[in-house]
């Protein structure tokens, strides 16, 4: 469970790009964050990862105060989506999936065992594994984002706009694919995306921002009942 409890983010420069938002993602749900560049969706990311701090209130995660939690284990409790992907181009699929496992000192049978798992539930062919990154297409990579992203089992799931860069028919594959995914997954997720229609397919709940406030919070039939 993710619980922001009367946030704010002011930067150095005095913006304040996240202003006394409270909002919690339940353990096992998906919040999706939604609202136009500058609302302050990546700041409040980089808070729940622990890159930045909030200014002022206390972020629990599953009830403890990130503050209090080890920096270290707490990133390694968090899986990772974003747009560009970011897999490293010299390593392996397998290297890829299994970085995380790896610098968390897994045993390679082990880290053998669990990639195999992921390549088949994000839907590859089992031989991907032993491509590079530039011989696959968008979606196949983005499909090993987020099987890395849930190599070592993580508490929560963080993905920032992790299907904007896609076209649109393998972006709706990647949605649905993910929806179900998702539903057998154990856990809490945190959804960034700039696209209304995505956030209503994808959240639990949605969170609407503008202006670094949390102006909605609800869930997409009741946003869709009262807009
Ligand atoms: P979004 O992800 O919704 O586009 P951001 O969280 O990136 O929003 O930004 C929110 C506000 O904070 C914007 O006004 C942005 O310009 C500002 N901002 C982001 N990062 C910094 C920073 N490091 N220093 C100063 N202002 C920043
Ligand atoms: P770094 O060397 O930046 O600390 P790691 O070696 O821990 O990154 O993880 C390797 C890759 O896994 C990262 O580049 C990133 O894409 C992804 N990743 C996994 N968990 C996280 C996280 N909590 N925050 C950022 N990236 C993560």
């Amino acid at each position: 469970m993710i619980e922001f409890e009367r946030i704010s983010k002011e930067y150095a420069d005095g913006t304040v790009a996240v202003d006394d938002v409270s909002f919690e993602i339940p353990a096992g749900e998906t919040v999706t964050i939604v609202g136009p560049s500058g609302c302050g969706k990546t700041t409040t990311m980089k808070m729940i990862n622990g890159l930045i701090n909030p200014t002022e209130g206390t972020i629990h995660i599953n009830g403890t105060p990130l503050i209090e939690r080890d920096p270290i284990e707490h990133r390694r409790n968090i899986g990772y989506v974003i747009q560009d992907i970011g897999l490293f181009s010299h390593l392996t699929i397998r290297e890829n999936i299994g970085i995380v496992p790896d610098i968390s000192g897994w045993d390679g049978d082990q880290i053998d065992k669990r990639v195999k798992e992921l390549v088949e539930l994000v839907r590859l062919p089992p031989t991907v594994t032993d491509n590079y990154p530039d011989e696959l297409s968008g979606g196949q990579q983005q499909r090993v984002g987020v099987a890395r992203a849930l190599a070592a089992n993580p508490d929560v799931l963080l993905m920032d706009e992790p299907f904007g860069a896609l076209d649109p028919i393998t972006r709706e594959q990647l949605q649905d694919e993910f929806l179900d995914i998702q539903r057998d997954l154990d856990v809490t997720i945190a959804f960034v995306t700039h696209d209304i229609d995505e956030a209503l397919k994808m959240g639990d709940h949605v969170a609407v921002m503008h202006d670094g406030k949390l102006v909605q919070f609800d869930t997409p039939q009741e946003l869709l009942s009262n807009p």
